[in-house]
């Protein structure tokens, strides 16, 4: 069934509004969502009725907030189908999840010689936490190369294997031009070389369905303020057995079993990788907004989104001196372009000056950007609270950029 798009956008308190005396257009999502009330309600709930820290306590709201927090771990665990609540790890966003596994996973298991593939098309957070490692113990990084269209060379990929090959690290969706990648295929490459994977799934979990027992992947990372959820929240799935052999990554309260000045033992799963309090307010915002996801319908947002990205494809297409980059055919809605001899920051200065925001820049993707032989790139990345009326105005915009420039 097509979404109510009405009622959507009423639950999206900020589209609203008017920037600069228009009404205001979002086309930022990439970067972060805006919030549906359903979050922010519960969130205010949260600090106006049941505050209290959680796991520690025996009294009535500290028990209650504890069993809000680890009902929120299950609600991640269904919506990512992983097979048990503790594989499921509350961190700070993606950044955070993809610097613990790289501190624990590299203590244990990275020495010199050893190499880490990842691929051109990575974030940043994706990308300096495995060179940081490789730094630090002698090994090396290998980076699967790229087609004109976005798409990663899978022939390559296999290629860099060696028998030194710990771990690979790849995006399931690229930020930067929306790329999906067969990330199903390249597990099951890696895997038969007995290598581990992480998957960086901060651009896929809000766009389609994940599964990750069906993925195979090993880990699994994620932010909560991309899909709709609170900033300053983000998971880690892990397989049990590989969590289980790990060296925790920050310690301190919570992760502990027993401490004396001599020695500690450690807090089972998953709280032996949740040091100190948590955010226990944005947790159980975040599974709010998962509930938010499931009851709009994953199906019904993919066809929505789908949709927003065949029309703005096709309109901006149409803009003479515009060139679009990421053609692959398996992508998510985003429009990453530049305009002829236009500094992509001068056209979102002047975008915006029409109640419209985009992002411009190398989104964090400096070697990505590198390799296209460009700087940046003015990006509009759309959800399904997006219309085509918002394409049409970004089409007008553009066009007043280039009247302006000319
Ligand atoms: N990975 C990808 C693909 C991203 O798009 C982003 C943010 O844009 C990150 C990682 C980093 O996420 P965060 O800043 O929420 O830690």
């Amino acid at each position: 069934m097509a979404l109510d798009i009405v009622k959507i956008r009423n639950d999206f308190p900020i589209l609203k509004q008017t920037v600069h005396n228009k009404p205001f257009v979002y086309f930022d999502n990439a970067a972060t969502t805006q919030k549906p009330v359903q979050v922010i309600d519960r969130m205010d709930k949260v600090y106006r009725e049941t505050n209290s820290n959680i796991h520690r306590g025996v009294h009535y709201l500290s028990d209650l907030t504890t069993r809000h927090f680890e009902e929120a771990r299950e609600t991640i665990r269904k919506f990512i189908n992983a097979r048990y609540d503790h594989e499921i790890i509350f961190t700070s966003g993606t950044t955070g999840g993809i610097n613990l596994v790289a501190f624990s996973f590299g203590e244990k298991y990275i020495s010199r010689g050893d190499e880490i593939i990842i691929s051109a098309i990575e974030h940043h957070a994706n990308i300096v936490p495995w060179q940081m490692l490789c730094e630090r113990k002698g090994a090396s990084l290998k980076v699967i190369p790229l087609n004109s269209d976005g798409e990663l060379l899978l022939e390559e990929y296999d290629r860099l294997f060696s028998s030194n090959t710990r771990l690979v690290a790849i995006t399931h969706v690229a930020n930067s031009i929306g790329t999906i990648n067969p990330v199903r295929e390249m597990i099951q490459t890696a895997h038969q070389k007995n290598v581990p994977v992480l998957i960086d799934g901060t651009q896929a979990v809000q766009h389609g369905k994940v599964d990750v027992q069906d993925l195979d992947a090993d880990f699994y990372v994620f932010s909560g303020h991309k899909m709709y959820g609170p900033t300053g929240t983000g998971v880690i799935y892990g397989k049990e057995s590989i969590l289980e052999e790990l060296p925790p990554y920050q310690t301190g309260g919570e992760m502990v079993d027993q401490v004396t000045f001599e020695k500690t033992t450690f807090n089972r799963l998953p709280f032996k990788f949740e040091a100190g309090t948590p955010n226990y307010t944005g947790v159980i915002g975040l599974a709010a907004a998962v509930r938010y996801i499931e009851e709009t319908g994953l199906d019904e947002i993919v066809a929505r989104e789908k949709e927003l990205l065949e029309y703005g494809s096709r309109r901006l297409s149409e803009i003479d001196g515009l060139h679009l980059f990421g053609q692959a055919e398996n992508k998510i809605s985003i429009l990453s372009f530049i305009l002829d001899d236009i500094h992509p920051f001068d056209a979102g200065m002047i975008i915006d000056k029409y109640g419209i925001a985009v992002r411009t820049g190398n989104h964090c993707a400096q070697p990505f950007m590198e390799l296209l032989g460009i700087r940046g790139t003015i990006r509009a990345s759309m959800v399904f609270y997006n219309t085509r009326e918002e394409i049409d105005r970004l089409c007008e915009a553009i066009e007043k950029v280039k009247e302006m420039f000319n």
